[in-house]
């Protein structure tokens, strides 16, 4: 049975409201999945902004390519641009078929078009393609977002494998180079491209040595991307979100037994739920940010950060 979330009594972003109590601080049973974990098997489950995403118009008419769409963060990414009245195109693993067709269905009760494109952004050739499919399916394209990642927790550098090293970073850093590059034959200016970073890229955890030193790349390759776009009147900006509950964590993405504290060493005292980044991504991808570039927006329940 799945659990996809069916909560429609929850308050939208808009509404006041504590942010310590917005979410119940969650204690996930300890939980296994293999990579890529799927939404549909989490417990508990996540919000992801279908009940709860309050849209006003904000990104009317945009085309969207996303990376990492079907699940988590990118998931309620694709939910909140298109209840703002942006078209998407949603790359994911094949594998996450059943996660993506529920974020399409969402995608289309909002009157937008959803343009499925299943791959592998380990393959060199698949990241031109994906590009040239979004934007042909779309019939355009003016948001890029980076959301992709893979995470892989390792308790020394011992046991850390060389093929591990080469896949996180073939897919967290290499892809982003490759969907940047084939994405600026399409991108306009006005466009945005919106890259998923970390907390870990400056406070990187000790069992996480290959993820955090390529969230610490993407937050370069951001700034230097975003000084070399502005005068083309591209915006690049990333995110970095602490610790938010989604299928990355239970693929191990975290040692088991620190499941149930997920979260809990944020000064907010809970992990975040997805939907509570997507204001951040529309924000650095509507025309409103037009000032704001190379910036790396920290939306992680007040852990500092530079
Ligand atoms: P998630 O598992 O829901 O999303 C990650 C997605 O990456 C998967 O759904 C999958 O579609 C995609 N992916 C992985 N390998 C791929 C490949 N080879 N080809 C194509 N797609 C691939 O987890 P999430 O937490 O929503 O992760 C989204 C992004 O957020 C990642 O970049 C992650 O590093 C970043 N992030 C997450 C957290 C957190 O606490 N969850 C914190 C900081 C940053
Ligand atoms: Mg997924």
């Amino acid at each position: 049975m799945s659990n996809q979330d069916s909560d429609n009594t929850r308050t939208d972003q808009l509404t006041f409201q504590n942010p310590v109590t917005r979410y119940p601080s969650i204690s996930p049973p300890k939980q296994d999945q293999p990579e890529p974990g799927l939404d549909r098997e989490l417990e508990p489950a996540t919000d992801r902004g279908q009940y709860s995403y309050r849209g006003t118009g904000r990104l009317e008419g945009r085309k969207a390519l996303i990376t990492g769409a079907d699940s988590g963060i990118g998931a309620a990414v694709a939910i909140g641009f298109a209840r703002e009245g942006a078209d998407v195109a949603l790359n994911y693993l094949p594998d996450e078929q059943a996660d993506a067709e529920e974020i399409c269905r969402i995608i289309e009760e909002c009157g937008r078009k959803a343009v499925p494109i299943p791959g592998d952004l380990t393959d060199v050739g698949f990241c031109s393609e994906l590009v040239g499919a979004a934007a042909e399916g779309l019939g355009g394209l003016d948001i890029l977002v980076n959301n992709a990642g893979r995470q892989i927790a390792v308790e020394s550098l011992q046991d850390l494998t060389e093929e591990q090293w080469t896949r996180t970073y073939e897919t967290n850093i290499r892809a982003i180079f490759l969907i940047t590059k084939a994405a600026l034959e399409h991108l306009p200016p006005g466009s945005a491209i919106i890259n998923t970073t970390s907390i870990q890229a400056y406070s990187p955890s000790p069992t996480l040595i290959d993820y955090a030193s390529t969230k610490a790349a993407i937050n370069n390759f951001t700034k230097g991307m975003a000084v070399q776009l502005a005068p083309k009147g591209i915006r690049v900006n990333a995110v970095a979100p602490g610790p938010f509950w989604t299928p990355l964590q239970v693929s191990d993405g975290q040692p088991k037994d620190k499941l149930p504290e997920f979260g809990k060493n944020t000064p907010i005292g809970r992990a975040g739920q997805p939907t509570e980044l997507a204001p951040a991504y529309v924000f650095l991808a509507s025309p409103e940010s037009s000032y704001v570039i190379g910036e790396t927006l920290n939306v992680n329940g007040g852990m500092p950060s530079p």
